[in-house]
């Protein structure tokens, strides 16, 4: 299907709301389960990145986990591309309702939107389970190799919500929230069989937009279709206004 049918489904909506797959940060290097990635980190630590990125190592091997978590997470985050300054846009223009993501780079906040749920928390949001003080990127980037509470002295959690742990329930009530409230579900970077894309069940609007890198035989329930360069479609059919950098090199479609 045509971007200009995208575009006109964007001009004419008021309330939408955006499920933002992790393809995009991807598609700047800052994925954990890209392949080349995945195998470098195989051999630095002698683990998968999903075996490190897990509550039982954390809470087992604490020093490898902040060391991962600082060298190949913290240090990588990534820039804003133009999918999160098209949402941005559409959420000056008073289009966006909210972006429901899985990603934990910040990207779109950095972008400036407001409204963000992240489902599986941000690399931002460190935090002591003990007296919930909250710790910037900076705080643990600084304090090797354990980061620790200055007010309790206790062992911070990263931001991150860790495989083996449950999502935050109120974050998961917020996003069904503001889908099933919306008039138009933009789905980027991912297809509707993902966990994140699967979501797309709570919607009762008008319309589903998805655009994404590879087509998915989920797309079919999908009004508007567009596959390709989700950045350039974004472009094209939202435009933020700035100048669209390329990035490069083309990441692998993650599984969300
Ligand atoms: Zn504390």
């Amino acid at each position: 299907m045509s971007v200009s049918y995208l575009k006109s489904i964007l001009n004419g909506a008021g309330n939408i709301v955006c499920l933002l797959g992790r393809a995009p940060a991807a598609e700047q290097g800052c994925d954990l389960y890209r392949e080349d990635f995945s195998y470098d980190i195989e051999i630095r630590y002698g683990r998968s990145p999903s075996e490190i990125v897990n509550s039982t190592f954390y809470n087992n091997r604490p020093e490898t986990f902040y060391e991962f978590y600082r060298e190949d997470i913290l240090k990588h985050r990534g820039e804003p591309d133009e999918i999160n300054y098209s949402l941005r846009r559409m959420e000056d223009d008073g289009k966006l309702s909210g972006i429901v993501t899985r990603g934990y780079f910040n990207l779109s906040r950095r972008a400036g939107c407001h409204n963000v749920v992240s489902l599986y928390g941000n690399i931002d949001s460190n935090f002591c389970p003990h007296c919930r003080k909250q710790f910037g990127v900076d705080y643990i980037l600084e304090h090797k190799p354990i980061p620790m509470c200055d007010s309790c002295g206790t062992m911070i959690h990263p931001g991150i919500v860790l495989s083996g742990e449950l999502l935050d329930s109120q974050k998961v009530n917020r996003a069904v929230e503001l889908i099933s409230a919306a008039e138009v579900l933009l789905v980027l970077g991912t297809d509707l069989h993902t966990r994140l894309g699967s979501m797309a069940k709570y919607f009762s609007g008008d319309k589903i937009c998805l655009v994404n890198r590879y087509s998915h035989y989920s797309d079919q329930a999908a009004d508007c279709v567009c596959i390709g360069d989700v950045e350039q479609i974004m472009h094209e059919a939202y435009p933020s206004g700035r100048l669209l950098k390329k990035p490069a090199g083309e990441g692998r479609q993650p599984e969300d």
